[in-house]
């Protein structure tokens, strides 16, 4: 894992080998206090470690104050385009501001919210977007038409931004560097990680729709984290973002990076099975979501084997803490290695359940 520097959102460390923790974005309107403070809590109930709000106009950021009563979450402050909503924002008591390189670039706008973060003792995330990258560079980048100019276009933008920072010996700074297409953001990401340490906030921005955009993130975080590049991610969906969290955890989880509850594995099924396995999947997958919310600690670090038929059933089955593998209405259960018992399909999800 690449070492970086360590700073803090809220009670969260972020980098310096802190677990990597989730992000999300409420989707309401921030001005919209209960609404949002509701789905932040749901949020938090999924998951979520880190919260991140839009805030548009100065009444998002007065609504700042009023939400955090209601949240236990870190909450982040989004801004664009005046600064001035920054300071509104970090004086509501905002756990960390989110600048755009792209639209906040005036040097005295930028020491005016320095200045105050460095009072609160609060973090920054330079946080550049491909879409609104600034002129600048962005006429170099269309020149260049290429997906590895648009890398070192989004690096080079943000390592400028820094140097401001750093003149105010600022140096509570996270970063991301977040494009569209996967191989911009994983370029970049990895081109910024030889030049700097400060920590990243991963992610595929404008991903798309749930089921593309789960694809598009878990491919873009997930190359990154293998390469141990990423200190925080969020997986940005068109959707409710309950599915983010759920995909961020599946990422990190599928990553062994973090453990959320034990791991389901089964097979896809095909002619040789003879039980109903995608509904024995879908009640054991439900039955541990409910044991692990009613007691995380027990059920942690366990992995369990549902599988079709005898072709790859018994070894996976008896590689796994606990395992099934089907037959004709009927199944075999393996504990540890060893078959514990022989039961019907219809009391297979009752007894996998009380074995774990
Ligand atoms: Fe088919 Fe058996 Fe493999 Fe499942 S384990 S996919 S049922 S061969």
């Amino acid at each position: 894992m690449r070492m970086t520097r360590q700073i803090k959102i809220g009670g969260v460390k972020i980098g310096g080998g802190a677990p990597i923790s989730i992000q999300s974005m409420a989707k309401t309107d921030t001005r919209d206090v209960s609404g949002t403070a509701r789905q932040i809590k749901e949020l938090a109930k999924a998951g979520c470690e880190i919260i991140r709000v839009a805030v548009k106009d100065f009444e998002a950021a007065e609504a700042i104050r009023a939400i955090k009563r209601r949240i236990n979450l870190p909450l982040v402050a989004d801004i664009h385009f005046d600064y001035r909503l920054a300071l509104r924002a970090i004086e509501n008591g905002a756990d960390k501001i989110r600048l755009n390189p792209g639209n906040i670039y005036k040097e005295d706008e930028i020491r005016e919210v320095i200045k105050l973060a460095k009072k609160r003792k609060i973090p920054i995330r330079v946080g550049a977007n491909s879409g609104s990258i600034r002129d600048r560079v962005k006429s170099k980048w269309q020149r260049a038409n290429g997906k590895e100019q648009r890398a070192k276009d989004l690096v080079e933008s943000v390592l400028g931004y820094i140097k401001v920072l750093e003149r105010m010996d600022f140096y509570d700074i996270i970063v991301s560097l977040k494009a569209s297409d996967v191989i911009s953001t994983v370029e970049a990401y990895k081109l910024f990680s030889k030049k700097s340490r400060y920590p990243l906030h991963l992610g595929v921005t404008a991903a798309g729709a749930v089921s593309t955009g789960v694809v598009k993130s878990s491919i873009g975080i997930g190359a990154l984290l293998l390469d141990g590049i990423g200190d925080t991610i969020r997986v940005s969906l068109t959707g409710d973002p309950i599915e983010e969290v759920i995909a961020a955890k599946n990422i990190l989880q599928a990553l062994g990076l973090r453990n959320f509850g034990p791991e389901v594995i089964s097979c896809p099924t095909c002619g040789r099975c003879q039980v109903d396995l995608q509904d024995i999947v879908e009640k054991i997958e439900s039955g541990v979501k409910s044991q692990v919310a009613g007691c995380m600690t027990r059920v942690t670090s366990c992995k369990i084997a549902i599988m079709g038929c005898e072709v790859n059933g018994p070894g996976e089955a008896k590689e796994a803490d606990i395992g099934i593998a089907c037959g004709k209405g009927s199944g075999v259960i393996f504990k540890k290695g060893k078959i514990i018992k022989r039961v019907k399909e219809k009391d297979i999800v009752k007894e996998l359940l009380k074995n774990i």
